[in-house]
């Protein structure tokens, strides 16, 4: 792979092969910042990932050198997350994870602490959608999107940071939505819910930044996952509803997992040091205009 490098005395471009750059690197004893985005020996938890994003998001943190504790309140679904880092040679283990359970929640984080000493980084994945106006809202849906959308954030990061706050160091990331930054016809519940989870995510950044916490969340667009393919079936035409959601995105496609796993591993990385409080749209420009 290459790199354009310009020349920072006469301003002229060459093109580099990565490694040479490294090397060049190496050689003056400077630190490696081309290796950039490990997690190498870093401990994470990650909720809802046996499937779409969470799983996307497990997958590429043990590719970059995490150990992944896989959650999910399916089991099948979190032990093939599982068993797909481990084919790859990634470090992953799994534990069964409702997230409206309080008593799970601080069971799987002791667990986590007991066996690799230390929480390192926490993505609150899980979550629901809903689509309906207020008058096709109950208040049983929104009080079920709550559950899950906001305590279930709730839940685990209150299990969770403790043991942050005593060594001084965590990563938080809460996946909320493009639904948290702007409204969406039709999808009241769902909008409340993400709402308040961009609003936990700044109060958790204020309130533990001085303790070495960085919380963030990020805001995706359309991503085509299961989640979206349950949503679809609830069109009286699926194919339309697809095209439709699509064009909402200016790139005139929906994100891939893969995409918001990578924005998830760089404000996991040391190198988002300076971010805290941020609610990243990962949109294809969706909220832009
Ligand atoms: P998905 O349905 O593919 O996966 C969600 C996972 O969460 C599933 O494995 C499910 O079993 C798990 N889950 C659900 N309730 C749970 C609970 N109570 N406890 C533990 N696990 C639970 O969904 P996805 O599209 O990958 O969505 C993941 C996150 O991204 C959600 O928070 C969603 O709101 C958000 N999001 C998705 C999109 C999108 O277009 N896909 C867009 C914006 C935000």
């Amino acid at each position: 792979m290459n790199a354009i490098i310009s020349c920072a005395r006469t301003g002229h471009f060459r093109t580099l092969q990565i490694a040479h750059l490294q090397r060049i690197q190496y050689t003056r004893g400077e630190p490696s910042s081309l290796i950039m985005f490990k997690l190498q020996d870093k401990t994470c938890i990650v909720t809802g990932a046996g499937s779409g994003i969470g799983a996307a998001i497990a997958q590429v943190f043990a590719r970059a050198g995490a150990f992944v504790c896989v959650t999910d309140r399916d089991d099948a679904a979190g032990n093939h997350t599982v068993e797909s880092i481990q084919r790859e040679g990634g470090k992953a283990g799994y534990l069964t994870l409702d997230v409206t359970q309080v008593s799970q929640c601080e069971s799987v984080v002791n667990q986590v602490e007991k066996n690799h000493s230390t929480l390192d980084i926490l993505v609150n994945n899980a979550g629901i959608g809903h689509v309906g106006t207020i008058e096709k809202t109950s208040p049983e849906d929104l009080e079920r999107l709550w559950a899950v959308n906001v305590k279930g954030v709730f839940n685990v990061t209150q299990a969770g940071i403790s043991g942050m706050i005593r060594r001084q160091s965590g990563v938080i990331i809460n996946i909320a939505s493009i639904g948290g930054l702007i409204g969406i016809h039709d999808r009241l519940a769902y909008c409340t819910t993400k709402f308040a989870v961009v609003g936990l995510t700044k109060c958790l950044a204020l309130d533990h930044a001085k303790q070495g916490i960085r919380v963030n969340c990020i805001c995706p667009g359309r991503v085509h996952t299961a989640f979206v393919d349950a949503r679809l079936k609830e069109y009286s035409d699926p194919q339309k509803a697809y095209a439709e959601m699509s064009a909402t995105q200016p790139i005139g496609r929906m994100g891939r997992p893969e995409e918001i796993a990578h924005a998830a591993l760089y404000l996991a990385s040391d190198e988002a040091a300076l971010i805290t409080g941020a609610a990243l749209a990962a949109d294809g420009g969706w909220s832009a205009g």
